[in-house]
């Protein structure tokens, strides 16, 4: 029946004669044959862009699989083209998943130089070689008379790189690409999604530290490590959904677990950076006759830091941990003066709400303990804007990294040099929200 009606011309001019089973023609189509032709949609409507001038630069890929994933990570997954058919059209109970990333094979030029490299390992390797090569060198093709010879065939290697893509590949191949987590509409986790990716990327970047000062932090740092140790057969979102789920048994009003009400990222980072272990003592003290008026003990690694705003973080910070009252004291009547301590030791981790949006963040925190000092690097921040949390990893290296769940799902995009990055206040149209700095 294919072959027949493949030959048709038109479905007008088309009569079945014999009696023939409905299902044949009537079944619907596999998920397999949807998504080949969800796919030729998208190629479709990148090619109408690609005619009007419409694609951006970075849609750029040569290979079909690969310039899908760019097109999906640019427009979000749930984007679909205007012009798609009602019964291919996706949606949130019918979704269009982001195409998995695949390693393109490319194409290598073998070198001259090589070739004698070979010959000096060896007699029979050479022969091999000089085999394969035969495959892959453009030079040992004969070019038909009157036609030149492809060379951008063989230099392809699955993407043309432009400049941007060109520093993303230096950057990458100097050190790990952060990962981040996919965002799951059934519980709203973009607030996760966005602290996990900065936590995990601390993590990987420096595992022995991480060991050391983070693992055993609190229940949810714990969780965390296990979930990501290399014995782990866990994805980051099981670590993410494990995480979601013992808050949420713990205060499901702060942390539910709901696909209509998403979750405070104050409750959580407050949570999360909170410890027994960590005591942090508050006295306000009149120091000319030593009375002292309050004496408070804190647990919890997690600022909100507001003020004038000119500040930078570090000072603002700073002059939160030692500095005079607007207070006086009720024997002498001198200002009252606030100091903070870490007992015994610093956290590993500082984080930071903003209220203001206009305090400057600083890529470093130095705080003195016991005369020391100790210097907190800038890790990452959390954006917020239109019901939705993204963030930006900052590695040690000082490369940015943007995430987010919805659109870039577990890749992160390179963005630069941190001190190059012209308002590392704003992303994508969101504000800053969460600074996260760690030792
Ligand atoms: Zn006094």
């Amino acid at each position: 029946m294919y072959t027949c009606l493949s030959r048709g011309a038109s479905l007008d001019g088309t009569v079945l004669v014999q009696g023939f089973d409905p299902r044949k023609i009537q079944g619907g189509m596999t998920g397999y044959l949807r998504q080949e032709f969800r796919e030729l949609e998208i190629m479709d409507e990148i090619t109408t862009l690609r005619y009007h001038g419409k694609l951006p630069n970075h849609i750029n890929a040569s290979t079909r699989h690969s310039l899908i994933r760019q097109y999906q990570v640019w427009k979000g997954v749930e984007h679909v083209p205007k012009h798609v058919h009602s019964s291919l059209r996706w949606n949130k109970s019918d979704p269009m998943y982001l195409v998995e990333e695949q390693t393109e094979a490319s194409w290598r030029l073998l070198k001259k130089e090589k070739k004698v490299v070979s010959k000096i390992e060896g007699q029979v390797m050479t022969k091999k070689r000089s085999a394969a090569s035969m495959a892959n060198s453009t030079s040992t093709f004969m070019t038909a008379q009157g036609t030149k010879a492809l060379q951008v065939a063989s230099h392809d290697l699955g993407s043309r790189p432009r400049k941007k893509q060109k520093i993303s590949e230096t950057a990458s191949s100097s050190q790990p690409r952060p990962t981040g987590l996919v965002w799951k509409a059934e519980t709203l986790t973009c607030a996760y999604d966005s602290l996990l990716t900065i936590l995990h990327s601390i993590q990987q970047e420096e595992p022995d530290k991480w060991e050391d000062d983070f693992s055993n932090f609190n229940e949810h740092f714990q969780t965390l490590s296990q979930g990501w140790s290399e014995s782990s057969q866990k994805t980051l979102e099981d670590v993410r959904d494990d995480t979601q789920h013992s808050l949420s048994q713990k205060n499901p009003e702060s942390f539910p677990m709901s696909h209509e009400i998403g979750t405070d990222l104050y409750a959580l980072c407050e949570e999360v950076f909170s410890a027994s272990s960590c005591d942090i003592s508050e006295k306000v003290t009149c120091q000319t006759c030593n009375l002292t008026s309050r004496d408070t003990h804190r647990s919890s690694a997690y600022w909100q830091l507001s003020g004038t705003g000119r500040n930078s973080i570090q000072a603002q910070f700073l002059k939160n941990l030692d500095c005079e009252l607007n207070e006086q004291c009720m024997h002498c009547g001198s200002p009252m003066h606030k100091k903070i301590d870490f007992n015994p030791i610093l956290p590993p981790v500082l984080a930071f709400s903003l209220t203001q949006g206009s305090v400057k963040v600083t890529p470093a925190i130095d705080v003195s303990k016991n005369g020391r000092k100790v210097r907190y690097h800038l890790k990452g921040i959390i954006y917020h804007g239109g019901y939705h949390f993204t963030a930006r990893v900052v590695t040690s290296q000082g490369d940015v990294w943007y995430h987010d769940g919805m659109t870039t799902a577990r890749e992160c995009i390179y963005e630069g040099k941190l001190n190059e990055l012209t308002d590392i206040r704003d992303a994508e149209g969101r504000k800053i929200s969460t600074v996260i700095y760690s030792l």
